[in-house]
């Protein structure tokens, strides 16, 4: 689940993380108000109006602005707010803004002591340990660096045993080229950032940039936090933070009947039962010529009532021009599942428009076909793989 900047903030600062402060505002007056308070709170008169959407790249797309009085907080408030911002991570037609962080501004004009560093956490799938990524060359970005300088990217690996040693932290602060206060500070910084992260439970943090300022001071600019979704039942304050203003409305639909759909870009809807067999059978979508529009894992309860429900998930997405079903009965008999197909499809009446391919295979598969074949409804059953792939390449000729 990924978060907004202001709430990954707010986590780091509860772990001692220093940040940027900032206030978050709905409107342009709530964003004069949060100025004001920041004004009284850190002296500083100049403030940056910060879109708060689920994409990076918002400086870029015009959604990180400078303001230089109150006045100015008013118009870039007004104007950033309901604005559609595209940015390189979003799609064409952009993301709308509900709302901006206001954050007192940290970078002091013709400042040549500031730096701007990359630091991110996250697991190293190759090792199995988690990792401190982190660079010289923040604030731009940093795939553009991995790629042609990616010598200027470091990481540090943390034994889960021990946790992040005192040596690593330092050699973090050293690497950055830092010494005398700023060296401390960034030690600190690390170690904050390292605990805020596994306390957290989060999958990925990224802070881009982390700020030196002039006075010495090491803290976040920007937040990315993902928690992971597995410990969300853990992390019931964490898990209030979603924001489904950001989120795809289908996935958003199926998670509240409980079905595991990720939203993809092709036409042949899925609906299978394991995540494994899920990915063998977006391969034979793609075998077959089609491109899979989704990913469905119904898990083990495959009755009429679920397969229903999947059904209408998946018609929910207009690019879906053929569906292929394809379930393995173990546990559950695929003659229950060829029932809760044709009751589901006579459910729906007029609904469905598409070509349906169902295969089953396991327990009682052959009995599951002959309910299929007899129901008199439009669907092609199949009980080999290779005939489902087949029947697939036809209805989309
Ligand atoms: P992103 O573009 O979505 O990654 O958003 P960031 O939060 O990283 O902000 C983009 C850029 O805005 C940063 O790289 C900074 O250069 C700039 N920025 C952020 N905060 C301040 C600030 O307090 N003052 C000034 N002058 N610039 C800032
Ligand atoms: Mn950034």
């Amino acid at each position: 689940m990924n978060l907004h900047e202001y709430q990954g903030k707010e986590i780091l600062a509860s772990f001692g993380v220093r940040i940027q402060r900032g206030i978050v505002a709905r409107n342009a007056k709530e964003a004069v108000e949060a100025a004001k308070q920041l004004t009284q709170e850190t002296g500083t008169g100049w403030h940056v109006i910060k879109a708060q959407v689920h994409a990076g790249g918002r400086g870029k797309g015009g959604g990180v602005k400078l303001a230089k009085n109150l006045k100015e907080v008013e118009e870039l408030a007004e104007s950033i707010i309901g604005m559609n911002l595209i940015t390189p991570q979003t799609s064409a037609e952009g993301k709308k803004v509900h709302q901006v962080l206001v954050a007192e501004d940290v970078y002091y004009p013709g400042d040549s002591e500031t730096n701007e560093f990359y630091m991110s956490v996250l697991l190293n799938r190759a090792s199995g340990r988690n990792m401190i990524m982190y660079s010289t060359e923040g604030g731009m970005d940093i795939e553009e660096v991995a790629e042609k300088t990616p010598h200027l990217i470091f990481t540090e690996e943390i034994d889960p045993a021990t946790g992040l040693l005192p040596f690593q932290a330092r050699r973090v602060a050293f690497n950055l080229g830092l010494s005398g206060t700023s060296f401390k500070e960034m030690v600190k910084f690390v170690s904050a950032l390292y605990k805020a992260y596994e306390a957290s439970d989060s999958s990925l943090f990224e802070i881009n940039p982390v700020l030196k300022t002039s006075d010495d001071k090491i803290m976040a600019v920007d937040a990315k936090v993902s928690i992971d979704d597995n410990a969300l039942y853990r992390r019931k304050p964490y898990a209030e933070m979603r924001d489904l203003r950001e989120e795809n409305p289908i996935e958003v639909e199926a998670r509240e009947v409980g079905l595991n759909y990720v939203d993809l870009d092709g036409n042949v809807g899925c609906m299978v039962n394991g995540a494994g067999l899920a990915m063998a059978t977006m391969d034979l979508i793609k075998m077959a010529g089609g491109e899979p529009a989704n990913f469905l894992d119904v898990g083990g309860t495959a009755d009429a009532k679920r397969v229903e429900e999947a059904f209408r998930i998946i018609l929910k997405d207009p690019n879906v021009k053929a569906i292929l079903i394809n379930i393995f009965g173990g546990i559950v008999r695929c003659d229950r599942v060829a029932q809760g197909v044709v009751d589901a499809y006579k459910n729906m009446g007029d609904s469905i428009q598409v070509p349906i391919i169902v295969r089953l295979q396991g327990t009682n598969a052959e009995l599951a076909k002959e309910i299929i074949d007899n129901s008199g409804l439009a669907v092609h059953s199949a009980v080999q793989f290779q005939e489902a792939a087949d029947k697939v390449k036809e209805v989309l000729a």
